[in-house]
């Protein structure tokens, strides 16, 4: 298959992402900009550099590589002008101390699909591949060819999604996908649109449009203490997960502040902090929506 499309990691032996042994494929790009992301990597349509400053032992090599002049190294320090950047990776390929990462390459399906296959005597009769992200209905063509042969080569198949697609998307991969991983980072659109970006109306109404069509549906539920988990909120959750006739299991995802050193590496501003999750904050959580 000559389909191909834009990844950012690949994860072999998952046990977190669906049932069994699984292989993850992340796809980059998303819709929504979530405050707490912990994969801003994930979020735009094009390769994006990392820079790590204490890594760089100021070589020279990245200014002499690019062929777009992005990097400036002066005794003040190194500088990238990164609107310039054409995502080649010729810089990062170069730099031999690690200073310099590029998240997001074009990988053809046959290339995944032969990677994943290298798992396949673990997958038993639950593993299987995963797509992740990013967002992975954010590139329906790829997403659908990649579950399609998953599917030839009798795998089973999961897409860990937030939702925002446009139905026929959601459609479109149906009859190829055995597990949805839904994303349910808040119910109340108000604090979704403050979050995210983006209010959940097509969220919602896509979760009810894969229960009616009788999917196999996981809740995924991000929580950031404080922010999305007060009692209403839980719920929320808890009267909308009661309300599917699937019954799906929640699944909670605490915050963790991963995402707050790759902000600094992409060049990005830092973002409102949120404090880790203690065992208090878990047990409330569990009480609430874990019944
Ligand atoms: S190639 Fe890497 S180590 Fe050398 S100057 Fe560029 S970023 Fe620094
Ligand atoms: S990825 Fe390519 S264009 Fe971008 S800075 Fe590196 S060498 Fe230059």
């Amino acid at each position: 298959m000559m389909e191909s499309g834009l990844v950012f990691d690949l994860a072999r032996f998952s046990l977190h992402d669906g049932p069994g042994i699984r292989t993850v494929v992340f796809l980059k790009g998303c819709p929504l900009r979530c405050v707490w992301c912990h994969n801003p990597e994930s979020q735009q349509s094009r390769p994006e550099l990392l820079f790590s400053p204490e890594k760089c032992i100021s070589c020279g090599e990245c200014v002499n590589v690019c062929p777009r002049h992005v990097h400036i190294c002066t005794q003040e320090g190194h500088r990238l002008l990164r609107d310039s950047c054409a995502g080649c990776g010729k810089c990062a390929g170069g730099c031999f101390s690690g200073a310099l990462e590029l998240s997001g390459q074009i990988r053809t399906v046959d290339d995944i699909l032969n990677t994943a296959a290298l798992d396949q005597d673990y997958y038993g009769t639950a593993g299987g591949l995963t797509l992740s992200g990013g967002e992975p209905l954010f590139q329906p063509d790829f997403t659908e060819a990649l579950l399609k042969g998953a599917k030839a080569r009798h795998w089973t198949t999961a897409i860990e999604t937030c939702g925002m697609a446009n139905p026929e998307i959601l459609t479109r991969m149906f009859p190829w996908t055995d597990h949805w991983l839904y994303d349910i980072k808040v119910a109340d659109p108000e604090k979704h649109l403050r979050f995210t970006g983006m209010t959940n109306d097509r969220i919602l109404n896509n979760l009810r449009l894969l229960d009616d069509a009788g999917a196999s549906i996981e809740l995924r539920c991000p929580l950031i203490p404080g922010w999305n988990d007060s009692d209403s909120d839980l719920q929320a959750i808890r009267d909308l997960a009661d309300s599917l006739k699937s019954f799906p299991a929640i699944h909670i995802e605490p915050f963790h502040p991963f995402g707050r050193g790759k902000l600094e590496r992409l060049g990005l501003p830092g973002r409102e902090n949120a404090r880790i999750p203690d065992d208090k904050d878990m047990k409330r959580w569990a009480d609430f929506l874990l019944k």
